[in-house]
């Protein structure tokens, strides 16, 4: 059976991993070469710490807040686009503390999935990806953070999730090479993280080696169908005939999905990084600055990656350097000693993050064309939870059952 799947970001890749693994004969089309898109220049933050969805209702209140000031983490270009309205109507009736309430078992257990399923990849002498289970820090510097805090680690005490409040002794204790300008921080020891861009080389060397094809350069424009089935995908190559059809095309894949029908609001939540391939400075673990919603990854020996905000601007609209600048500031305000040289644009990485209506992915097969599944919308977790989708992918496109109840994740939940 051929399986063709769209898209060969983190979710296209493992789904390809598991598909072949599974005996599927298995094609992966993109329109580019696959070398640096969202999946590349990302914090690399394997998080089951990350219970809590993107739709919350303190978003709402602090996005508009931030949206007054160029620097800050958060900012949505105003427009009249249709797209953008939908998303954003059906963002504002999600965030409500019971949709909170709901995500956060179905995001734990796919969260826990994925990380145990690379754990086992991490064992696999043919990848590498400098994966490195060494936990997550969460730096606040005001009171009402610290009180956040607690309440962060009583959720997660109730999900079964280590965590604890550290003060500012115990930060150093844990980070004892620089000096930290914190109150304290969220300690999860259970957090891990990897360097996405040797990951995403490494399962391209793989699958390649396995006899997954790739077509490059090449983007799908439709689908050929019959009756309740799609039989095949057409390209800017030509037609390429196909049993199973896998979308994931990451923030792309809404209009791909409209196509046969369905409703999958997302759009593109433009995040920055910088690495520094030899920094000055160290850090043990993965780092997250909780007021600015800045990411700090020590990679793969000696590099450090700092990345953040969260841009809701049409695709293709040239970086905003104020942001990336309110990136290096924020930094600064907790570590004092890093006196990092803002770099030029073209040192500068940015990818559009999938951001579904209510920060759950869209994971699932469709009830109408019996042999499409669709795995996009995870949002800032497409790492984290990646292994976990390309897993269930396998799941669904076999017909067995999945590895978790997935019912949450259904692609269809705006169509209703
Ligand atoms: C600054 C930043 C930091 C982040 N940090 C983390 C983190 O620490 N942990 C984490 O879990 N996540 C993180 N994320 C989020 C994560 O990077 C994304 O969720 C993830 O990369 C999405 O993967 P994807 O495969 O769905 O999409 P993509 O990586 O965007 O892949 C989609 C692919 O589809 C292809 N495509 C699109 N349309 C077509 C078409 N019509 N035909 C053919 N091909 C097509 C594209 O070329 C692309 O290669 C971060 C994101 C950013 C921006």
């Amino acid at each position: 059976m051929k399986v063709i799947i769209i898209g060969g970001g983190i979710i296209g890749l493992s789904s390809a991993f598991y598909l072949q693994q599974a005996g599927y004969s298995v094609t992966v089309v993109d329109r580019t070469d696959m070398l640096e898109g969202c999946s590349y220049g990302n914090a690399g933050y394997i998080c089951p710490s990350h219970f809590v969805p993107l739709a919350t209702p303190g978003i709402v209140r602090q996005g508009l807040r931030w949206m007054m000031d160029a620097g800050s983490p958060f900012y949505i270009k105003p427009s009249l686009n249709k797209d953008l309205i939908n998303w954003g109507l059906k963002f504002l009736k999600s965030a409500t503390a019971a949709h909170v309430e709901r995500s956060a078992v179905p995001l734990r257990d796919i969260s826990l999935l994925s990380k145990q399923l690379y754990e086992t990849w991490a064992t696999m002498p043919e990848l590498s990806f400098a994966y490195a289970p060494f936990g997550m820090l969460e730096l606040f510097k005001t009171e009402q953070n610290a009180h956040h805090a607690e309440q962060t680690v009583e959720e997660a005490a109730a999900l079964g999730i280590e965590a604890k409040i550290l003060d500012k002794a115990g930060v150093s204790q844990l980070e004892p090479d620089v000096a930290i300008d914190a109150l304290g921080a969220v300690y999860f020891p259970g957090d891990a993280q990897l360097y996405p861009n040797q990951l995403m080389l490494s399962l391209l060397t793989y699958l390649e080696g396995k006899g997954v094809q790739f077509i490059r350069h090449r983007e799908v424009t439709g689908f050929a169908m019959t009756g309740n089935r799609i039989i095949g995908v057409d390209t800017t190559g030509g037609g390429i005939a196909a049993d199973h059809v896998v979308l994931a095309a990451g923030v792309w894949s809404t209009a791909l999905a409209r196509q046969f029908g369905l409703n999958i609001p997302m759009v593109g939540g433009r995040g920055y990084s910088v690495t520094f391939d030899d920094a000055p400075y160290k850090v043990r673990r993965s780092i997250i600055l909780s007021e600015a919603r800045v990411a700090i990854s020590p990679m793969d020996g000696n590099k450090l990656r700092f990345g953040g905000t969260m841009e809701i601007t049409p695709l293709h609209t040239p970086p905003r350097m104020r942001r990336v600048q309110g990136i290096f500031d924020s930094v600064k305000r907790y570590f004092p000693e890093f006196n990092l040289p803002l770099p030029g644009a073209d040192k500068v990485w940015y990818g559009y993050r999938p951001c579904s209506a209510d920060g759950l992915p869209y994971i699932g097969n469709l009830s109408r064309y019996s042999n499409v599944t669709v795995a996009t919308g995870h949002s800032m977790l497409g790492i984290s939870l990646g292994a976990a989708t390309g897993k269930l992918v396998t799941e669904l496109v076999g017909n067995t059952p999945t590895s978790m109840d997935i019912k949450p994740f259904h692609p269809e939940r705006f169509c209703r």
